[in-house]
């Protein structure tokens, strides 16, 4: 039988911050993209590429065990997905293929506002929620402050209120949620945006021509946006 040739699967966030502008890219590159039900796989109607809609953080592993051929995420995730599984030892190559203009974000270190902080210092000994626990580790070893990380996947901001830890360590745009829980920012450990990347060593030809002819336009939507 002669060997199908598959189509091209791309991975991104089916619900949540970078959902609906991850689409909308997808369509101003002319991907006719079919939505309507909510299913796991949405074919492309007019191009062999198949799109698969899971949770965000799910989409650096997919990418780099190959089962997806690009995916759109944050930084931020696709920086501590890496870092978890080099430390497992699991396969964590990827290939950036731009940086996008959505998804923008900080990762930082927020303390309760009567705190007197006096810089990186006064985290020391202390115990810091976060759902990045690889991220921040990294901080803290650079700047050579001991402290206590505790991996909280939702409710972060509420951890210090509830005397779970200390301080956290949690994404901000506005701040606004932060000063709601009775939080200052305290520390920018990384800046993040959305990124396309791809699996390393792509080889099917087929899937090159057909990134090789979205990267332009990708590009063209990106300055159209500036
Ligand atoms: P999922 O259900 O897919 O796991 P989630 O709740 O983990 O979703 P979202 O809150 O939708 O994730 O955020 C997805 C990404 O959007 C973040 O990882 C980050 O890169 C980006 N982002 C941009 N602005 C913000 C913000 N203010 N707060 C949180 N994330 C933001
Ligand atoms: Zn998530």
């Amino acid at each position: 039988p002669a060997i199908e040739s598959k189509r091209l699967r791309i991975g991104m966030q089916k619900s949540g911050r970078l959902s609906i502008e991850s689409q909308a890219l997808l369509s101003s590159c002319g991907l006719k993209i079919n939505l309507r039900e909510q299913r796991l796989i949405a074919h492309v109607e007019n191009m062999p590429i198949d799109i698969l809609r899971v949770r965000d953080d799910d989409i650096p592993g997919l990418v780099m065990d190959g089962v997806c051929d690009l995916g759109i995420i944050g930084e931020n995730v696709l920086e501590e997905v890496s870092l978890q599984r080099q430390i497992d030892n699991e396969s964590a190559d990827y290939e950036v293929l731009a940086r996008l203009d959505f998804g923008g974000c900080r990762l930082s270190i927020a303390v309760p506002q009567e705190e007197q902080y006096q810089g990186v210092s006064s985290l020391e000994g202390k115990t810091i929620a976060t759902t990045y626990p690889r991220l921040l580790t990294r901080y803290l070893k650079q700047q050579g402050v001991n402290a206590r990380v505790v991996m909280l996947t939702g409710s972060v901001e509420v951890a210090p209120r509830a005397g779970l830890a200390d301080a956290i360590c949690d994404l901000v745009s506005t701040g606004a949620t932060l000063e709601a829980n009775g939080l200052k920012e305290a520390e920018v450990i990384y800046r993040s945006k959305a990124v396309l990347i791809q699996r390393k060593g792509l080889a099917d030809a087929q899937h090159q021509k057909l990134i090789a002819k979205l990267m332009p336009r990708i590009q063209g939507v990106m300055q159209a946006n500036e």
